[in-house]
């Protein structure tokens, strides 16, 4: 039965370079949100045929959402002949801005060899284009499944995902009454399960003086000083517990395995002003601003995570005279871990091991992906990323994607296909 399938996708092949070579042409580039709508339309047009029910759902008054860059994305839903488990492949549909250092035409999906060159050819239109080849070779080989395929196309992914899965997880798309399975393409190499992601913390410091003339700086109080007291703070006490906190997640890179903190951005005293080209003023700043990236384990609490920053400002605080902060939250991202034997992951093992002939490696992401919108607002702890593409051109210039590795992951989405959709 397989080997029927899997000839079936060899056959796609270049069905599945110009599908591939269709999305990349659509620079669908993120900020600001460009073309969202038009892509949409392009899945829905794809997909119907093949016998999907397709929606078009627009996250009104998400971050980033306007009338002059809407928030599409686009859900597509086809029935099996009886009821059963609905497997999902969510692909966002953004990709990040182009970047200097192109030899190819950013949107001209050249092919070349057996390479498609673009931005988002590896992340993660390739993805999305193998996950559509492998649920229509699937659909055309057994009409008779039973269960529910899902394949979505979804905004901002690479700006948080709150015009996109986010939305769509509140308004019950990713519930697990109506989906059981997730497999998001991210390319994370065809090899390789993707478990889940470390938590994100971002906030900003803000610390507080007096101004004065700089000649008496005695007579003000220096804000950044202060903001040097905290560097000092944490270089002395933070960073070094850190770098003890080891997690169990299989994060790569290894370094990645414990806790980290980066010191984003720090602002203090007179802005710097484009149009001027005078001297700075004498003066003592009242004010600096630091913004703080802290990626946290599946093992630490948000409140802790966030609790620990705090202790050590109130500390300065009891300690240093004058010393005055104020702190304000940007962004939480909750760590996702998937176990190990979840019925994704070790059906997409299984299935690895047919196409590929191998045990696949199992690793988690430093940074964060749409799994968190699945996992914390849908409920659904049945969710990898899995996709082709090389993780290490993700963002690149001169992005790739190999049309063998495409070929490779819809072998292994369709067999997924056949593990848990054939009675
Ligand atoms: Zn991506």
């Amino acid at each position: 039965m397989t080997d029927s399938l899997f000839a079936r996708i060899d056959a796609a092949r270049d069905d599945l370079i110009a599908l591939t070579q269709a999305l990349v042409r659509l620079p669908t580039l993120n900020p600001p949100g460009r073309h969202y709508r038009e892509i949409c339309e392009l899945l829905q047009q794809r997909l119907a045929p093949s016998g999907f029910t397709c929606e078009l759902i627009r996250a009104e008054g998400a971050p980033g959402d306007s009338d002059r860059y809407p928030r599409w994305n686009v859900i597509a839903r086809r029935e099996g002949t009886r009821p059963g488990q609905c497997v999902h492949f969510n692909s966002h549909i953004d990709v990040v801005e182009v970047g200097n250092g192109w030899t190819r035409d950013p949107f001209g999906a050249e092919l070349d060899g057996d390479r498609i060159y673009g931005r988002g050819t590896c992340d993660m239109k390739g993805g999305l284009a193998a996950s559509i080849i492998a649920a229509e070779c699937f659909i055309a080989e057994y009409p008779e499944y039973v269960g529910a395929i899902e394949i979505s196309g979804t905004a901002d992914e690479e700006t948080g995902g709150y015009g996109g899965v986010a939305h769509l997880a509140q308004l019950g798309y990713f519930s697990p009454d109506r989906v059981q399975h997730v497999i998001i393409p991210e390319p994370l190499n065809k090899d390789r399960i993707c478990l889940g992601h470390r938590g994100a913390w971002w906030a900003e410091i803000e610390t507080r003086g007096e101004i004065a003339h700089g000649s008496m700086p005695f007579l003000g109080d220096c804000a950044v000083r202060h903001m040097g007291a905290v560097m000092q703070a944490f270089e002395d006490r933070l960073f070094p517990a850190l770098t003890t906190r080891e997690t169990a997640m299989p994060v790569t890179p290894e370094a990645a395995r414990q806790s980290t903190l980066n010191i984003n951005s720090v602002h203090g005293g007179e802005p710097e002003l484009e149009d001027f080209t005078g001297l700075p003023a004498p003066n003592v700043p009242d004010s600096c601003r630091m913004v703080i990236d802290r990626r946290f384990l599946v093992e630490e609490a948000y409140d802790e995570v966030r609790g620990e920053v705090i202790a050590l400002l109130d500390d300065l605080k009891a300690r240093r005279p004058r010393f005055d902060y104020a702190i304000r939250d940007i962004n939480r991202i909750d760590p996702s871990m998937t176990a190990q034997d979840a019925p994704v992951v070790t059906t997409v093992a299984e299935a690895i091991a047919d196409v590929l002939g191998q045990a696949p490696d199992y690793v988690a992401s430093p940074g964060s992906y749409d799994q968190k919108h699945i996992d914390r607002i849908g409920r659904l702890q049945n969710c990898i990323a899995y996709g082709p593409g090389v993780l290490e051109l993700a963002h690149k210039p001169d992005e790739w994607v190999g049309v063998t590795d495409m070929l490779d992951s819809a072998k292994v989405m369709g067999r997924t296909l056949e593990k848990l959709l054939l009675p």
